[in-house]
């Protein structure tokens, strides 16, 4: 029996185990948080009122009451079953760390150990971290990092079989305070939108007191039976099928997309949703995504950066519960060619501290002209610097998807709907309706169109919609961690707020109607940001067209895309708002190009181990057999007694030359790899990274073209590897 067929054997008998799964989920809803009403219950009213300050930007807490609640926090986890406790950082990989110190220490008095956690080990941690990427920062100051609580997100408690760990969501910084991490630069654009909000507002006459960012994430995956995916390099070691021919059936009929769930996906489903609910993650949604074996979980909205951090944790909960059902969770944005990848969408929006969301049309016209006036704002702000935004969804990874007419393009645009386009033309032109009639709203100077929520009106080839009471982002890949393009578009719409802000500080000199000098700023930024206004078809050509002679960026490489981050406009921008200084762009920027030289390093180094390991040998084996059945052929049409159709011999023939063909162009393609790959060994890292993108991976493409070929002729049970028809089908 061939290895493959073995792996079908074993697939097919695979049981789910019964998992016990308490209900209702209320019950068991975030029981391995130590979140606030926990803390309450254990510090004492003091310390919890400053902690609560201290939370929402005040004063750090003091060392007493470190200690204080350090104590509660150890009691807790202890009672809980935790040995051990770690900082949870978010290092520049994107991925998250964690360094686990156990809570005992020696009892000098007594001897023996006891069970302690002081508020100094709380708040701040020393890892030898010095192996993460810092892009260059800790060369140039200081050796170490440091981790610092970060009191907005609740520690938590991970669970395996054997033992429990608690861990603190925590930033990571320099010695001397530059960002190491992807959660600092978040929590300081949250303080740059929320004080660019406040001001534009007071400007409306409105007085808040703080505001925030908010976050959905919508999470896409895929699930493969383990048996496969141990049988492909590619997916283990570089997290998609770098060969691999089409299955005759995929997502053509798109009989997957919001089909009912196989039952033992549904058991996993359940699982994940059960560990997610224990670490309080509000996942609410899950269901068939359009590519075969393709899914998705999609948790309520959260702040920002408690969403972020949930995302991270889903995604980690998502690889493990997956091990336990004999299944591999693959996040990759495009684990399988010719069908849809995996993207993470971004919901973003704005709330008060009264929990209002600023991107709700509301009722009345004070609500109306807010809503307006921060929708003006996100429009102008990706007028002016989607590059940016662009930026954050650059990797090696997603760039296999972006633009593959199922994921958004390279070009930026913004969404916006019939309705609402209707009304922001009318703001523009100045051209605001008299009269009356229901369906309007008074804005006190005549009336504009209501506009009431629509979900219908969607457009899902939009990079950045708006869908209701918030935009969605949708070039984000589904490995990515959001952080990034969450600060970015804080940034940038904190930015264009001050903007708006003083142009309608400008409009209303000598004035006293609000409404009527909001309108007609609004109606002159609208003007000038038109052209990040598309409503039509993203993949369509006439796009792409239409987009260059607009004048918007249309970036296909990764390293092209990652400038913008260091572009001298981006430097004076996240300077202006205090969220990334020159070095730390400049270090992340560096960071990135690393890392895509390595990813496509690995993939390069997969290819040619699998071609010359598994494939070509195999085709070899098939060429012999043909060779000897041409000339067995040949030999009997010599023998004149036999009548043979005429041409069949020179079909045999063809399928030789064919198949050496393929052979032959798998061989070349792969030295002349060596060779490019030998010539970016003496370039320098930018002009190296440009190399693999211009020339290193059409090169790939060749080599997979051939190798597809001889899977679509080669007899089955000689393929060395998991076919796309098994992979996507079999589970
Ligand atoms: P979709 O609009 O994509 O069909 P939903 O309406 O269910 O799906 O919303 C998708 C995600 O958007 C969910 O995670 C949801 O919680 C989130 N979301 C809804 N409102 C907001 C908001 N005000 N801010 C941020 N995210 C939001
Ligand atoms: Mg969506």
């Amino acid at each position: 029996m061939s290895g493959r067929s073995k792996v079908t054997q074993a697939i097919d008998s695979v049981v789910c185990e019964k998992i016990e799964i308490p209900s209702p989920v209320s019950s068991y809803y975030g029981v391995n948080t130590f979140n606030e009403p926990t803390m309450r219950k254990m510090v004492s009213e003091a310390t919890f009122k400053a902690f609560k300050r201290w939370q929402e930007g005040g004063a750090v807490i003091d060392a007493a009451q470190a200690d204080e609640i350090a104590a509660a926090m150890k009691e807790w986890a202890v009672s809980r079953g935790a040995t051990a406790y770690s900082h949870w950082f978010q290092p520049m990989t994107g991925l998250t760390a964690e360094k686990h110190d156990s809570f005992i220490c020696i009892d000098k008095e007594a001897g023996g150990v006891i069970e302690a956690f002081t508020g100094s080990k709380l708040i701040l941690g020393e890892p030898d971290a010095s192996s993460f990427p810092s892009g260059g920062i800790r060369a140039t100051f200081e050796a170490r990092g440091y981790t610092a609580w970060d009191p907005s997100s609740p520690a938590f408690i991970t669970e395996v079989a054997l033992g429990k760990t608690l861990c603190i969501p925590s930033i990571f910084v320099s010695y001397t305070g530059e960002a190491l991490d992807k959660k600092l630069p978040l929590l300081r654009s949250d303080a740059a939108v929320s004080k660019a909000a406040v001001d534009l507002l007071k400007v409306l006459g409105q007085k808040v007191d703080n505001i925030y960012s908010t976050c959905g994430i919508e999470q896409e995956f895929f699930l493969v039976d383990k048996a496969w995916y141990n049988k492909r390099a590619d997916l283990m070691l570089a997290g998609c099928t770098l060969v691999g021919a089409p299955s005759p059936k995929d997502q053509q009929l798109e009989d997957q997309y919001f089909g009912s769930i196989k039952e033992r996906v549904l058991n996993y489903m359940h699982d994940v949703c059960a560990e997610a609910f224990k670490l309080g993650i509000p996942v609410t949604t899950r269901h068939n995504e359009v590519a075969p074996n393709q899914y998705e979980f999609a948790p309520i909205f959260e702040r920002s950066n408690l969403a972020a951090d949930h995302n991270l944790l889903l995604m980690d909960i998502m690889k493990e519960v997956a091990l336990r059902h004999n299944l591999v969770c693959l996040l990759h944005e495009k684990p399988f060619a010719g069908v849809n990848g995996s993207g993470k969408h971004v919901n973003w929006s704005l709330a008060d501290d009264k929990g209002n969301n600023l991107l709700n049309p509301g009722d009345t016209p004070e609500e109306n002209l807010i809503f307006l006036t921060i929708l003006v704002s996100v429009v102008h702000a990706m007028f002016s610097h989607s590059d940016i935004l662009r930026a954050t969804a650059a990797s090696a990874g997603n760039e296999r998807r972006i633009g593959a007419s199922e994921a958004p393009p390279a070009i930026m645009s913004v969404y916006l709907g019939e309705q609402l386009s209707k009304i922001i033309g009318m703001i523009e032109s100045g051209k605001i309706e008299k009269g009356k009639k229901q369906d309007f709203v008074d804005l006190g100077v005549g009336l504009l169109p209501k506009f009431t929520r629509d979900t219908t009106d969607r457009n899902r080839t939009s990079p950045f919609a708006f869908t209701g009471t918030k935009f969605e982002y949708r070039a984000l890949g589904s490995s990515m961690n959001v952080s990034t393009a969450v600060t970015v578009i804080n940034t940038i719409v904190a930015d264009s707020m001050m903007t708006v802000g003083e142009r309608i500080k400008k409009e209303l000199k000598g004035k006293t109607d609000i409404t009527a000098a909001v309108l007609k700023a609004l109606g002159g930024i609208i003007k000038e940001s038109k052209a990040i206004l598309f409503e039509g078809n993203n993949y369509s050509d006439d796009w792409a067209k239409e987009a260059q002679k607009r004048g918007l960026p249309n970036t296909q490489s990764t390293p092209d895309a990652l400038k913008a981050f260091i572009a001298p406009r981006a430097v004076e921008l996240f300077d202006r708002h205090k969220v990334f200084s020159k070095i730390e762009l400049a270090a992340r920027h560096n960071i990135w190009l690393d890392k895509y030289e390595k990813t496509v390093g690995i993939e390069i180094r997969t290819l040619s181990e699998m071609v010359n390991t598994q494939i070509l040998p195999s085709a070899y084996d098939y060429q012999t057999d043909i060779a000897s059945g041409l000339m067995v052929l040949r030999d009997l049409s010599d023998d004149m007694t036999i009548d043979m159709v005429e041409g069949a011999l020179e079909d045999r023939k063809d399928v030789f030359e064919k198949l050496t063909a393929d052979i032959f162009y798998i061989r070349k393609n792969l030295k002349d790899l060596d060779a490019r790959m030998k010539k970016a060994c003496g370039m320098e890292l930018s002009e190296r990274v440009a190399f693999f993108f211009s020339d290193i991976k059409p090169h790939m493409d060749h080599i997979r073209r051939h190798v597809d070929a001889l899977e679509r002729t080669m007899p089955d049970e000689m393929w060395p590897l998991p076919k796309y028809r098994e992979m996507l089908f079999i589970l």
